[in-house]
């Protein structure tokens, strides 16, 4: 085991590792020694980051957390690289490369529990949006020089690579959810997060439905809760971060879409954002697609 710099959250309070053996908190209990508590490393994909910045942003609880783990790999927060293997891996970020697929095996490899977290790990994120493209026309369109690029087709979940033993939604992760997960983590349970959908979150703050208000659609009925309504609390539509809800009812929702007066185009693309790849979403986006093109069939006639 190496600690290549102590300092940041890998030693809490400046205690080296070599130091380390137990220290007092504030109020008088005792921190046991980083050797003694679980490794926690936290691994990036392709993303943007801020799940990762949810966990730097639990500000009140980080010390807790600190203290209860050993921050042992996390790039984000400190340059202390302590090696594995790892009790638990938090992973952000979707698999776009051969690279990716081949540095996700290993991670899973030194890894004890590994949880994935965010629209990008558990879905493939808006990046997901190349699995309907062309991907060489993009490359092609971005880069002088795309032929030193070694990029996948596709842009695919953790969990299409390895086992997976949790998966947190949401674009970026709630950061109550992912304490949540660290404490059952800590406790050896399964975390508590609901599956049901935003619009129990949303009954529950008595909010006004919006699409029923303002005739703005809203993705609130098949969209997984844990946001707390955030977005119908400021009177707009769900879009759909925090990815497919337990038994999403996407052929409902989508015929409210109709009725709503939403064209074809308009609803592919309300199901094809940060959880895109998600198959419930990407079944029901392919399936209004897919009828829009019938239709235009049928309406040109024989040929
Ligand atoms: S899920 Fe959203 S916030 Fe998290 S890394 Fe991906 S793009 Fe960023
Ligand atoms: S505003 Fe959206 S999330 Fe809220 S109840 Fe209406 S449909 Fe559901
Ligand atoms: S209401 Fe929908 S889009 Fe807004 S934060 Fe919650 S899950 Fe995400």
């Amino acid at each position: 085991m190496t600690a290549t710099a102590p300092h940041g959250l890998a030693e809490p309070h400046g205690v080296t590792e070599e130091q380390a053996q137990t220290h007092s908190h504030a109020h008088g209990e005792e921190v046991p020694p980083a050797s003694a508590r679980p490794k926690l490393a936290v691994w990036k994909f392709a993303s943007c980051d801020g799940c990762q910045l949810s966990l730097l942003n639990c500000e009140d609880e980080l010390l807790s957390i600190a203290e209860a783990v050993h921050i042992a790999y996390f790039p984000e927060a400190t340059r202390a690289v302590v090696e594995g293997p790892y009790a638990l891996s938090l992973v952000e970020g979707s698999i776009t490369t051969p690279d990716d697929v081949r540095r996700i095996h290993e991670i899973r490899a030194q890894s004890g529990v590994l949880v994935t977290i965010g629209a990008c790990a558990t879905a493939g994120g808006i990046q997901a949006l190349r699995n309907w493209a062309d991907v060489d026309e993009y490359r092609s369109v971005v880069y002088a020089h795309p032929e030193y690029l070694r990029t996948l087709d596709t842009s695919t979940p953790i969990a299409s690579h390895v086992d997976v033993d949790y998966e947190l939604r949401g674009c970026p992760v709630d950061k109550k959810q992912l304490i949540e997960v660290l404490a059952a983590f800590l406790n050896g349970r399964k975390p508590r997060i609901p599956t049901y959908s935003v619009c129990v979150e949303c009954k529950l703050k008595g909010n006004v439905c919006v699409p029923v208000a303002t005739g703005q659609p809203c993705l609130g009925p098949v969209t997984q809760a844990g946001c707390g309504a955030l977005c119908p609390s400021y009177g707009r539509g769900c879009y759909g971060c925090f990815g497919p809800q337990d038994s999403a009812n996407t052929e409902s929702l989508t015929r409210q879409l109709v009725e709503l007066g939403m064209p074809a185009d308009d609803i592919v693309r309300v199901y094809r954002t940060f959880n895109a790849g998600a198959p419930a979403f990407a079944a029901a986006s392919d399936a209004v697609a897919a009828d829009a093109r019938d239709r235009a069939a049928q309406e040109r006639g024989p040929e």
